[in-house]
């Protein structure tokens, strides 16, 4: 079933994923109405499975949750802003040593119970496939948007959308693991949530040539490969060079296996995907190659020998805009004030930075809705990092963007590499508490 909006409801947000259930608790919060248009279950992007909202297509993991890195800091201003998402992820959290790791089930459960328990949101499980400029809507429809509504923004922007690849890493069960050849630990001795699987050269060599010779799913015609860095194919990894994975996402630095009390020549580490540890991911080993191909390959990792594989690695289109030029500071178009961007789809990149531009999207969505003046968060919080990336990079140049320190204004002085997360941390807090007093007293006038 599909819907055109009409006639303009007070606020409507496509796509029940990070940043739509996050713009849509925040409108709730300003007491704005919301009408919440999500596809599924009767439409599935290629990387969606679950009816729930918020769902998470590939990792568990929300990154580091220490607040002196930018995604920790970002988590951090998020919870300061009464995000939804950093609610959900704190009362799903699995162990993973310094990161913060999630049940998805759980986590997808936890953000739909909460936005079907508010009265001013109404979920209304339909597609979106048509655009009415008027009326105060935020796209938060996804990397995986579905094609009409894609055409109809795509329409309304005047450009053409771009497209880049993600792939998905496999995951498999923690009883099909040969445990007498795997051994638990956190990298440096931070805990014991990883399962270590230790290769000796031997071994990587025999696994590095099965993986450069193995089959890989074909990309159609017009498919050009443009991948994200933080999320390379492992195979796309691995020819870059025969020790590229070495350096990368099999890197042995910081493991002691006890078995040999040494430090293995190389390792593929498994983390949990749910708090019961039943299942487990491979890091870092997001793939395209064919499915028959991924269970040879993979099955020459020691202790992965009889591994079930619960989900096999994929490939899928990734859609963002070219935001430089098209959105304003406060996410909505220049050109269409009414409409407001939020999610993957701003040229953001991950779980975490998603949702914040659904926090900042939604804010400023229902402050407009309350004839309130639009908001922007300071330029040395990662929030307003984030937004001083997709409105102020040079257009041409524009790629979608992991938070990192390299977009925040830089520190006075010279600060030792060692206290500038620190001080990245102390400078974006005390902008961000001074800005959030001056918010809530403009949105209290209600
Ligand atoms: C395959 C893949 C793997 C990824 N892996 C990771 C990862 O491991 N870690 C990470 O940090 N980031 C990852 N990302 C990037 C990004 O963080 C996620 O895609 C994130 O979910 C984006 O959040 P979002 O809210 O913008 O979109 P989504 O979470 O995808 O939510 C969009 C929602 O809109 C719905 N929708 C789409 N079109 C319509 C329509 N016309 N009408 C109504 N509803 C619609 C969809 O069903 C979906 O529920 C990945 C992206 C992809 C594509």
């Amino acid at each position: 079933m599909t819907a055109e909006i009409l006639p303009c409801p007070d606020l409507t947000i496509i796509g029940g994923g990070l940043a739509g259930v996050e713009a849509a608790w925040q409108a709730a919060r300003l007491r704005v109405p919301v009408r919440l248009y999500e596809m599924k279950p009767g439409k599935f992007s290629p990387a969606h499975r679950s009816p729930l909202l918020g769902e998470l297509v590939c990792s568990n993991s929300l990154r580091s949750a220490d607040v002196e890195s930018a995604v920790g800091l970002l988590k951090e201003e998020m919870r300061r802003l009464d995000s939804l998402v950093m609610r959900a992820a704190e009362a799903t959290r699995v162990p993973a040593g310094k990161a913060l790791a999630v049940d998805r089930e759980a986590f997808a459960a936890y953000l739909t119970r909460a936005l079907e328990a508010e009265t001013l949101v109404a979920i209304i499980r339909e597609e979106v496939t048509a655009l009415d400029p008027e009326c105060l809507t935020v796209v938060a429809a996804g990397p995986l948007v579905s094609d009409p509504l894609a055409r109809a923004l795509a329409a309304l922007t005047g450009q053409e959308q771009l497209h880049f690849y993600d792939a998905l890493a496999p995951i498999v069960t923690a009883d099909s693991l040969d445990m007498s050849k795997i051994f638990r630990a956190s990298r440096w001795g931070a805990g014991e949530d990883y399962l270590n699987c230790p290769m000796t050269e031997e071994e990587y060599a025999a696994f590095y040539q099965a993986l450069m010779t193995a089959e890989q799913v074909p990309l159609r015609d017009f498919e050009e490969p443009r991948y994200f860095e933080g999320c390379l194919p492992i195979e796309v990894m691995a020819a870059r060079g025969y020790l590229t994975l070495v350096y990368g996402p099999m890197k042995p630095v910081g493991l002691v296996d006890p078995r040999t009390g040494r430090q293995p020549f190389a390792v593929v580490q498994l983390r949990p995907e749910n708090r019961e540890g039943t299942l487990y991911n491979l890091v870092g080993f997001q793939t395209k190659l064919t499915y028959r191909a991924q269970e040879r390959v993979f099955r020459l990792i020691p202790g992965l020998e009889h591994a079930e594989f619960v989900r096999l690695g994929a490939i899928h289109r990734n859609t963002f805009l070219r935001s430089p030029g098209l959105l304003s500071e406060y996410l909505n178009f220049f050109r269409f004030p009414r409409l407001f961007l939020a999610g993957q789809l701003t040229g953001v990149e991950g779980y975490v930075e998603s949702a914040a531009m659904g926090l900042l999207a939604g804010l400023n969505a229902a402050r407009l809705a309350r004839g309130l003046p639009l908001v922007t968060p300071p330029r040395v919080t990662a929030l307003g990092a984030l937004i001083s990336h997709i409105t102020n990079t040079a257009s041409r140049d524009f790629q979608p963007m992991n938070v990192n320190f390299g977009l925040f204004p830089p520190l006075p002085g010279r600060v030792p590499k060692r206290e500038r997360g620190r001080a990245y941390a102390a400078r974006a807090l005390a902008a961000l508490e001074r800005w959030r007093q001056e918010v809530s007293v403009s949105s209290t006038q209600r």
